[in-house]
């Protein structure tokens, strides 16, 4: 396990980041090297039967980082690049996002080497389903939750639910989060992940003497993440000059509607010939002369080849480790403040908290309860990064890891090391 660059590798990229945050604290050797580690992975290769027939075997992976502050808790990703490496930075990530957080939970990931794009949605059942089953002797409610990631659905989930519940001979709603609501899932989870995103950036702003209003925002990704931010700060009265997909982008600087945005998308699965804008490709999005970026698709997105090019004053990252460590160097030299995914990303798994606790107590909250505690926390989580990042003179990724580290290690120390 000695991955090789962080420009190539997410997991080299998360080790760099968590190698520098380590060096301001001062950890026993053993307790560094332990998190430096997943505490346990699996891979399992299945067979899928296909609408032809035939029988395809995929690959997927479960990885468990830390359990040292509760279950662990992470999405499943279905794409044709994912690969362990990837599966365990996601993990760690995880740790640290439900450490920044405070919530009671250890980070990990799941994923699929597949283009769900390829698939029917028969095949895509079928591949869940049995996805579920083979990874059942890792998760469950009170061991590991899994929720949505890239390519992943509400639907989805509900079907991991159900084969996991089939196992069992009874209903296991809190198994996994991000569910539908008739399920047991949650009010205002769907819109979760970018509503934090909106909340960060806000609060990123304000920290600045910065308003929403007027600001001027390109997102780049359009999916669960990136047009929910979109939509959230477009309501809050920023204006979305730039979005994209995997198509490409759409460009208007006087202002694009999010839900024209995603209309157009619904219709014709893609945004660059969008009527209301000029179309634009990916390398374009990430330099639009904007005041927030938001890369909301990928990891290593942002990279010491075009780090130069970025024209925003700020980078609320809504996807996982779209800044490589290189890229991190170039934005802080020239001044642009980067909110780092463990916080700006967090209001999903902070609300698939919230599903997870109402599930296990069949009690559930009203849209404005989840919102409220949303915001609560989110603003608690950032104001304590930003205080921290003042105190030590550091970036908010290094003063997010630094605070969360901590608090995974200080779990580990108080519960010592068995046996
Ligand atoms: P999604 O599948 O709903 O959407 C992904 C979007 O990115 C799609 O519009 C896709 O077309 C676009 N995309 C993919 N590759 C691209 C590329 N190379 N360039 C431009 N656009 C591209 O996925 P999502 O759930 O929105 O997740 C997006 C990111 O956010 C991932 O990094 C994920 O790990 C992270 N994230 C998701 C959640 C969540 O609750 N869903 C929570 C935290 C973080």
């Amino acid at each position: 396990m000695t991955p090789t660059r962080a420009e190539d590798n997410p997991y080299a990229m998360a080790l760099a980041q968590y190698n520098r945050a380590v060096k301001h604290l001062a950890l026993k050797r053993g307790i560094e090297d332990y998190l430096r580690i997943p505490r346990r992975e699996l891979t399992v290769n299945f067979p899928v039967k296909m609408d032809d027939g035939s029988i395809r075997i995929f690959t997927g992976y479960r990885v468990h980082h830390s359990t040292a502050r509760g279950p662990t808790k992470g999405g499943i990703r279905y794409h044709p690049d994912v690969t362990l490496d990837e599966v365990r930075a996601l993990a760690m990530w995880m740790t640290w996002k439900c450490a920044v957080m405070n919530l009671p939970y250890g980070g990990a990931k799941g994923g699929v080497a597949c283009d769900p794009k390829q698939l029917s949605l028969k095949e895509l059942e079928n591949l869940s389903r049995r996805y579920a089953s083979e990874i059942a002797i890792l998760i469950g409610p009170e061991s590991d939750i899994p929720a949505p990631d890239l390519n992943t659905t509400p639907q989805i989930m509900a079907w991991i639910t159900d084969t996991y519940s089939v196992l069992r001979g009874y209903a296991v709603p809190a198994v996994v989060t991000g569910k539908p609501v008739p399920v047991g899932g949650s009010l205002g989870r769907a819109q979760a992940t970018g509503r934090g995103v909106m909340i960060a950036t806000r609060e990123a702003l304000a920290s600045m003497n910065r308003s929403l209003q007027g600001a001027r925002v390109a997102v780049q990704g359009f999916g669960n993440v990136g047009a929910v931010s979109a939509a959230l700060l477009h309501q809050a009265g920023a204006c979305i000059v730039a979005a994209s997909d995997t198509s490409g982008g759409t460009l208007n600087p006087r202002g694009l509607d999010p839900a024209a945005l995603e209309q157009h998308k619904g219709e014709t699965g893609r945004l660059v010939d969008y009527p209301g804008g000029e179309p634009i490709d990916n390398a374009g999005l990430l330099a639009t002369e904007c005041d927030v970026l938001i890369p909301a698709a990928l990891e290593q997105q942002i990279t010491a080849a075009n780090a130069d090019r970025v024209r925003a004053g700020f980078v609320v990252e809504g996807a996982n480790g779209p800044t490589t460590p290189e890229a991190d160097t170039i934005l802080a030299e020239r001044g642009v403040v980067v909110v780092p995914d463990i916080l700006a990303n967090a209001g999903g798994v902070t609300v698939s908290y919230f599903e997870w606790v109402q599930d296990l107590q069949s009690f559930f909250w009203t849209e404005e309860e989840i919102n409220q505690r949303l915001e609560r926390l989110m603003v608690r989580a950032f104001h304590e990064v930003k205080d921290m990042a003042e105190d030590k003179k550091v970036d908010l990724r290094l003063a997010a890891l630094i605070r969360a580290i901590s608090r995974v290690a200080e779990a580990i120390k108080i519960l010592g090391i068995f046996p």
